[in-house]
C-alpha cells in the first residue's frame, strides 16, 4: 500500500489508541520548554521533570541563565547527565535570546534554528507545544516508526519531516508527533517491536514482513 493510501487509517488508529498523547515535559512558558527540551537529551522526561521545578525557580528568565556562573548551572543540571554540555548550551542559547530577542523565545522556525545548538526537532517541539504552531518532531521514535510503516525511505530527520508533511494534515502534525512517540515507547520499541499486538500491523511494511517470518 502506498503512503498516501494508508496514512488515513494510520492517523485514525493513532487517535483511537493515543488520543491523550501530549508532551511529557513539564513547563509553563516557552523558555521553560526550551530548557527542559535541551535537558531531555540522553535523559528521561521523568528525570527532567524532577529537576526542572528547582531550576525554573532559580532561573526564571533568559537573563538569569545568561548571567549564572557556568559551574552553578552544571550543578543544577547534573542529575540529567551530560551536564557540562547542557550548561554551556543553555547559557549560549539564553545569551543569544538576551542579545537578539529581548530575552524572549522567538515563535518561528527560522529564528529558533538560529539559536546555538537548536535544530528543527527542538524548534518544532517548542513551536507545537508552547506556541500552538504545528510542527512534526522527528525524534528517534518517529523516524524509526515512519520507516517501518513505509511512510518514508529516508534516514535523515529533515527529509523524513518533509516526506511526512504532505501526508499528514498540518492540524495533526503536533499531535501525530506525540502519538508516534508514545507508540514508540509502548509498542514499536527500537529493539523489540510488538508487531503481533500492534493495531498498525495491517498498514506496516516491517510488521507484515516480521509476522511472516521475515525478521
Ligand atoms: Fe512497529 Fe511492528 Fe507496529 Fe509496525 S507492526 S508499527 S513495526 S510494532
Amino acid at each position: 500500500m502506498q503512503p498516501g493510501e494508508k496514512i488515513g487509517p494510520i492517523l485514525q488508529i493513532l487517535e483511537q489508541r493515543y488520543g491523550e498523547a501530549h508532551v511529557t515535559l513539564d513547563f509553563a512558558n516557552p523558555l521553560e520548554l526550551l530548557v527542559a527540551t535541551v535537558l531531555s537529551a540522553q535523559c528521561t522526561d521523568v528525570k527532567v521533570n524532577q529537576v526542572t521545578p528547582g531550576v525554573f525557580k532559580k532561573y526564571p528568565t533568559a537573563a538569569a541563565y545568561a548571567a549564572a556562573p557556568l559551574k552553578e548551572l552544571e550543578a543544577a543540571f547534573h542529575p540529567t547527565g551530560f551536564f557540562r554540555q547542557k550548561a554551556k548550551s543553555i547559557q549560549g542559547i539564553c545569551r543569544a535570546l538576551e542579545e537578539n530577542y529581548g530575552g524572549e523565545v522567538p515563535a518561528s522556525l527560522e529564528e529558533l534554528v538560529k539559536l546555538p545548538g537548536i535544530g528543527r526537532k527542538t524548534a518544532n517541539v517548542i513551536l507545537g507545544n508552547a506556541f500552538g504552531i504545528p510542527g512534526i518532531t522527528v525524534d528517534t521514535h518517529l523516524g524509526r516508526i515512519s520507516q517501518r510503516l513505509g511512510l518514508t525511505t529516508s534516514k535523515d530527520p529533515v527529509k523524513i519531516e518533509f516526506d511526512l508533511m504532505p501526508l499528514v494534515p498540518p492540524d495533526r502534525w503536533t499531535k501525530f508527533s506525540h502519538q508516534m512517540i508514545w507508540h514508540g515507547r509502548q509498542i514499536c520499541t527500537a529493539k523489540k517491536p510488538q508487531c503481533p499486538l500492534c493495531p498498525l500491523l495491517p498498514y506496516c511494511d516491517y510488521g507484515q514482513d516480521a509476522t511472516q517470518g521475515g525478521h
